[in-house]
């Protein structure tokens, strides 16, 4: 997905494509596109294609929060570090092999925050429950998936 530069942004997700944007991102006016962000990032989650705004790629890693993009950028376009980087969470759709009878729990296995736990069902087979106040949307359990079925959402506290 490339954002262009008419792109809307409703917070950090782009109100068309669905891509979210760098973490404490306030909005796109100034974004020249030097790419510093994406030179700084740890995990390389950064993407910046020719004539679009950066977005992050979890397919190649986590948001750690280390805030190196938001120190990197030489333009005003982040909130303050003290507020929340985001408000994303995750969310776990009926694509989720444990709710086709199969055994899976990659997810849970990623998430340090604990905030995928399974929960035995009736049939057998345990089924994910997601604990969004625990979640800080790093992405970390989106790539793991084999079905693409963790992803995260725009959730205002
Ligand atoms: S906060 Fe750190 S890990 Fe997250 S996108 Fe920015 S540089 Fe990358
Ligand atoms: S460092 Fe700032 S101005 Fe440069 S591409 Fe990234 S967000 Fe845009
Ligand atoms: S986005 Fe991060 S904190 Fe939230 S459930 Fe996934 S791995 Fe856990």
């Amino acid at each position: 997905m490339v954002l262009s530069r008419r792109a809307f942004f409703t917070g950090q997700r782009n109100a068309v494509t669905g891509a979210i944007a760098l973490p404490w991102w306030r909005h796109q006016a100034g974004c020249d596109g030097c790419g510093h962000c994406v030179t700084a990032c740890e995990t390389q989650i950064v993407q910046l294609r020719a004539g679009a705004f950066p977005q992050l790629d979890f397919q190649r890693g986590e948001c750690t929060f280390c805030a190196a993009c938001v120190d990197a950028c030489p333009q005003p376009l982040f909130h303050p570090r003290e507020q929340r980087p985001w408000q994303q969470r995750i969310r776990i759709s009926h694509h989720c092999l444990s709710f086709q009878g199969v055994d899976c729990r990659s997810c849970q296995e990623s998430c340090a925050q604990q905030a995928i736990v399974f929960r035995l069902t009736a049939h057998g087979i345990a089924q994910p429950e997601t604990t969004p106040q625990h979640c800080t949307g790093c992405g970390a359990c989106i790539a793991p998936c084999p079905v693409s079925a963790t992803g995260l959402h725009h959730e205002p506290e």
